[in-house]
């Protein structure tokens, strides 16, 4: 299987690269910020709890992410891999999924990590805020919030799968097709 985490702040691109790569390898695209927002869509217990936290930018409880992605690796077996999109977020997230991909008799094929700085991130989130109509996106302050978790509990995680040698940094910053095709040259080396 070929299972990827896509890597980066908030801003850096993972969903825009994340559907070029599912298409070209075939893979399963699992974002924990979209499944979130459909539990916010149905109105369900998770969502209703989950909504006040990410419109304030934090990360919500390590248990439920890890529980949403446990579901979804169950209900897609027989596939050629995942493209993992803003999970894991912390050491707890990466133990965990670690854990869930042994039991599958599989693991983590790279982490692929995209590089761009806080100014750009804060400008290409405000531009999508003005579309995505997303609370998350729309105010500065939350934004430099969410910026902030990513930088004291997320980015850690580089450690952690660089001591796996799995780690690749990716400049995240130029045409969607060029950063695309840096992404799909450390994949086709695996
Ligand atoms: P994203 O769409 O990846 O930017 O995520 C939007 C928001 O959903 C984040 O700011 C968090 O509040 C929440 N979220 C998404 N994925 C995770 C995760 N793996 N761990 C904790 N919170 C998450």
């Amino acid at each position: 299987m070929l299972n990827i985490v896509l890597f980066g702040p908030p801003g850096a691109g993972k969903g825009t690269q994340a559907h070029l790569l599912i298409k070209k390898y075939n893979l399963i695209h699992l974002s924990t910020g979209d499944l979130l927002r459909g539990e916010i869509a149905e109105e369900t217990p998770l969502g209703m709890k989950a909504k006040s936290i990410m419109d304030r930018g934090d990360l919500v409880s390590d248990n439920i992410v890890i529980g949403m992605i446990a579901t979804k690796l169950d209900n897609n077996p027989n596939v050629n891999g995942f493209i993992f999109d803003g999970f894991p977020r912390t050491v707890a997230q990466a133990t965990a999924l670690d854990n869930l991909l042994k039991e599958k008799e599989t693991s983590i094929s790279a982490m692929l990590s995209l590089k761009v700085n806080d100014n750009e991130l804060i400008k290409r989130l405000i531009e999508r805020g003005k579309k995505s109509g997303r609370e998350d996106d729309k105010n500065k302050n939350i934004i430099s919030n969410r910026i902030n978790e990513y930088n004291d509990k997320t980015a850690p995680l580089k450690e952690f799968y660089s001591a796996q040698n799995k780690l690749s940094e990716i400049e995240g910053i130029g045409q969607v097709k060029d950063i695309a095709l840096k992404l799909n040259a450390v994949i086709d080396r695996l």
